[in-house]
């Protein structure tokens, strides 16, 4: 029995040896900053909803924590008077942020897609700062046995000619065709929220959504553009004219505890049936939420028919690109853009 490598490499990942970590509790913003910028292999902990999954498989192997969850970045307030949008804290919990009034009223699109995102355990955990710095679902970066550019950069990547039927479809590169998991970050992406950081040395900086996660190039391992030592306070969404006219569907294998196959978060903002601007991005298609810009300069002054929601959906989809197992991905992702737009442009309708 020994001899067969399926059962020494479970038999490994049995005895693995468990690693011990130095767990410290932040008591404030720079305190924390401070205390990872002294240890190279610390990392932050917030909900703990990805990472401690991530320790527990191997693959992430800090050690140290440092314990954010009791600094002050929980709260959600509009932004100053007459701006017409909200700050988020990074550390406030997904269902708040879902259930606040303000996110229903003025941000539908992202209650919608942050219920969508997983069981109501996992948002009960899960803060908003650490929905955007969760890591890729892609089941090779799991394995440790596996080749993985992201986990090992140089090692190669086992799921582009492995079984990549939930891999990407656009902006793939040799080095990792991951897609990225937050359904969120795809709602942000269309909200075009900003990410706000404390930098190393205390001042702030605003990163647009559109910036923040990055496509793999050369660098998978890198899934985004934050710098060591800066921390997530918020996430800012300004004003949109699209609240009563948006849409989030997530199209998934199950109907819960599943990432998405496609995902479209669409909002419309309208004249009478002339669409003034639309506002697109896809999930589970690439290592980032993808903004469907093409798609959305075809819609800008044209009526909102079918006919013209699908040729701003094939528009956009004649940039993606199958691996061996997710050709389906194209026309299923053509479908979604065409059906979340349909919603959308109905949804004053729907609700009224
Ligand atoms: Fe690793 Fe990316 Fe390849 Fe998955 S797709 S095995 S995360 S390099």
């Amino acid at each position: 029995m020994l001899n067969r490598p399926g059962f020494l490499q479970v038999k490994l990942k049995q005895i693995q040896i468990m690693r011990p970590f130095k767990y410290t509790n932040a008591s404030s913003s720079a305190a924390a900053i401070s205390l990872l910028l002294q240890n190279p292999s610390a990392q932050f902990l917030a909900g703990g909803t990805n990472l401690i999954d991530l320790m527990k498989e191997d693959v992430e192997r800090p050690d140290e924590l440092i314990d954010l969850t009791r600094l002050d970045l929980t709260t959600i307030s509009p932004l100053s008077a007459g701006q017409g949008g909200v700050s988020i804290g990074a550390l406030g919990k997904n269902t708040d942020a879902a259930n606040h009034p303000i996110i229903r009223e003025h941000f539908p699109l992202l209650s919608r897609a942050i219920f969508a995102g997983a069981s109501a355990q996992i948002r009960n955990m899960a803060t908003n700062g650490g929905n955007l710095l969760q890591r890729t679902r892609c089941p090779y970066f799991y394995d440790t046995a596996m080749p993985c550019n992201k986990r090992s950069p140089g090692s190669g990547c086992a799921a582009k000619d492995g079984f990549n039927r939930m891999h990407a479809i656009l902006g793939w590169s040799e080095a990792c065709v991951a897609v990225y998991p937050s359904d969120m970050a795809v709602a942000l992406s269309a909200l075009d929220a900003s990410v706000k950081v404390i930098q190393a040395d205390g001042k702030t900086r605003s990163i647009s959504i559109h910036d923040f996660h990055r496509l793999p190039e050369n660098h998978p391992e890198k899934d985004n553009t934050l710098k060591r030592g800066e921390l997530i306070s918020s996430i800012t969404i300004p004003k949109n004219g699209f609240a009563g006219n948006s849409a989030y569907i997530k199209v998934r294998d199950r109907n819960s505890y599943a990432f998405a196959l496609v995902s479209v978060g669409a909002g419309l903002a309208m004249d009478g049936n002339t669409i003034t601007t639309a506002h697109i991005a896809l999930g589970g298609v690439a290592h980032k939420p993808w903004r469907a810009w093409k798609a959305e300069a075809l819609l800008k002054g044209k009526t909102a028919t079918e006919a013209n929601f699908r040729i701003a959906a094939e528009a956009e989809m004649e940039q993606a690109r199958a691996l061996s197992y997710n050709k389906f991905k194209i026309v299923l992702g053509k479908n979604t853009i065409i059906n979340a737009l349909k919603m959308a442009a109905e949804g004053a309708k729907r609700r009224g």
